[in-house]
């Protein structure tokens, strides 16, 4: 049996069967205190790091003029039509194509906005077919920002009015008209981004693309579509207009750029090169 030291010293004792035991030393502070100081100021000196290095990652970045660029594609209304915010490391984003109608999909694309400290510079349509263009009004009262889309396409907007109630969207909110006109082979820009304007009739008159050559990718609305392509019998729609549009503009574009469609998943021009169903006509 062990003795306990009463005195706590660290001399050996015996007890009366002659074992000697030492007895541990009193602690002078609380135990649990040497470990947790090391463990806050540990914190505290990665958190320090962190902010240093992240502030220094930004200066390199504004620096070099490096683009961190980010495409988020939303899916919204019965055509499962896709609406792209694109940003960049200065904030700044422009919206294209905002099918939002029901309030969930509106609030949807604002808390994005607000989550990643967006700051919309401009509203773009790449035509203005009913899906495309159900959130206009909106993004207009939201952000008060430009809206640009084509002039040819000014009357495909305004029949949205009169067609709205027959695909059940008795809510349609009338798109305000446009501030500018995007012309074809312009530029048009925010933050650190640039885009060139192609015209691209053939599925709706005043249809543009937008291509981003830096980053390879193309917001091709209802162009093309991964194996397929744009219905040619709304008013305005023309196969031989949309073939010329495909083969003469967006097959002339490199065959590793990304094509991001206004419906389905996103495909390449080196893809539809080879296999889209336009061949067939
Ligand atoms: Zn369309
Ligand atoms: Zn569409």
């Amino acid at each position: 049996m062990e003795v306990p030291c009463a005195s706590c010293c660290e001399k050996p004792k015996s007890n009366n069967k002659g074992i000697i035991t030492i007895a541990p030393p009193t602690p002078t502070t609380p135990l649990s205190t040497p470990a947790k100081r090391p463990i806050k100021r540990r914190r505290r000196i990665v958190i320090k790091l962190i902010k240093v290095i992240s502030h220094k990652y930004k200066e390199l970045i504004s620096l070099h003029n490096i683009i961190i660029m980010k495409i988020k594609t939303f899916t919204f209304n019965q055509f499962q039509e896709n609406t792209f915010v694109i940003s960049d490391n200065t904030s700044d984003c422009i919206i294209i194509d905002p099918g939002c109608y029901l309030q969930e999909e509106k609030n949807e694309l604002e808390n994005y906005i607000i989550e990643n400290k967006l700051k919309p510079i401009y509203l773009i349509n790449t035509h203005c077919h009913i899906d495309h263009i159900l959130g206009n009004a909106a993004v207009k009262s939201k952000y008060n920002i430009p809206l640009y889309l084509h002039k040819e396409d000014l009357s495909t907007l305004h029949s949205v009015e009169s067609y709205a109630h027959v695909y059940g969207f008795e809510k349609y909110k009338t798109s305000p008209d446009p501030d500018e006109y995007l012309i074809d082979q312009s530029e048009i820009s925010f933050g650190l981004m640039k885009f060139k304007i192609h015209h691209t009739p053939g599925h709706a008159p005043g249809h543009v693309v937008l291509y981003n050559q830096e980053n390879k990718f193309v917001i091709n609305g209802d162009v093309l579509f991964n194996g397929s392509f744009g219905r040619v019998d709304l008013p305005g729609g023309d196969l031989e207009t949309l073939k010329n549009s495909i083969f003469d503009v967006m097959f002339q574009l490199p065959e590793d750029t990304i094509v991001y469609c206004g419906h389905g998943p996103e495909t390449t021009i080196g893809k539809e090169k080879k296999d889209n169903y336009i061949h067939q006509f």
